[in-house]
């Protein structure tokens, strides 16, 4: 678990160091990209390897080939079977601390596994509670950014209050959670903010669409306000850390009949079967 890959070296996190003079660190300059390993295989690469494409294209910088080998190679090392791959590039190392940056900036690659707490069945039978916030981060949330201040924030201020994630809110409409996108449930009918600048194209939340539609259930992607989230009879939360997380309450509001509803239920048990045959 402690072996990583900096800049075309594999080497510790005890041992590998980055310059205090990359932007990463003096500028949260960068993107990255958590890609779950199941059984030893790694989980829709090219899905998150497209969005890694589609956050370095947007802050402008070029694609990083080679990458697969990197991952292969850190996973066949690797004593454990299930663990994260967490996938960070900077846009490089700068001689004087300056926001321009030069154009010819060698990025820095860091590649490591991580492990983070996964959830029982009977929690996710017993469901989770969430609470509310303003969508105080910025307008670019489709971008995979390393700047995760917001998200830091709002994410520590629903676990210092014992809630499993905060739902963000813009102008009366729900946009994601801290560090997954939402789905709700009304009268049978799924529905998921629709993708744009406010928030995150979550692989996890595209193979949930598609699982679903194959179980001949639509999923409505539009604006949902603050009163459709409170008068929902279902909401779950999704991430390819948690894949998918019920939401029972939501501040002091119970949510339908306040335990999983079958909907959840579903889909936590089509992504779970789907990662199994995978
Ligand atoms: N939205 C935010 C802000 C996130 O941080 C994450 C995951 O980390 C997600 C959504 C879910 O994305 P994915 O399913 O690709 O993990």
């Amino acid at each position: 678990m402690d072996e990583i890959y900096l800049n075309g070296k594999f080497t510790t996190k005890s041992n590998a160091q980055i310059s205090i003079m990359d932007r990463g660190f003096l500028f949260g300059d960068g993107v990255y990209e958590l890609i779950p390993v199941f059984n030893k295989k790694i989980f829709l690469l090219d899905k998150h390897l497209n969005r890694l494409k589609t956050s370095l294209n947007l802050i402008g910088m070029k694609t990083i080939d080679g990458l697969e080998k990197v991952i292969e190679k850190l996973i066949s090392n690797n004593t454990k079977r299930n663990f994260f791959i967490y996938l960070h590039v900077t846009r490089g190392e700068q001689t004087h601390r300056n926001h321009v940056y030069p154009q010819s900036i060698e990025p820095t690659v860091l590649i490591m596994c991580e492990e983070y707490p996964s959830y029982n069945q009977s929690q996710i039978n017993n469901g989770f509670s969430a609470c509310i916030k303003e969508d105080f981060r910025w307008l670019k949330s489709n971008i995979k950014s390393i700047s995760l201040l917001g998200n830091v924030l709002l994410k520590n201020y629903a676990v210092n209050n014992n809630f499993y994630e905060t739902l963000l809110i813009r102008n009366n409409k729900l946009t994601e959670g801290s560090a997954s996108n939402v789905f709700i449930v009304k009268d049978k009918v799924i529905y998921t903010p629709k993708l744009s600048n406010e928030l995150l194209p979550g692989v996890t939340r595209d193979l949930l669409i598609d699982l679903l539609n194959n179980q001949d259930m639509e999923v409505i992607e539009s604006d949902i306000t603050v009163d459709e989230l409170l008068l929902s009879d279902e909401i779950w939360c999704s991430s390819s850390t948690n894949a998918v997380v019920p939401i029972v309450k939501v501040d002091d509001t119970v949510i339908g009949t306040g335990s999983t509803g079958d909907i959840s239920t579903l889909a936590h048990k089509i992504t779970k079967d789907f990662i199994d045959k995978y």
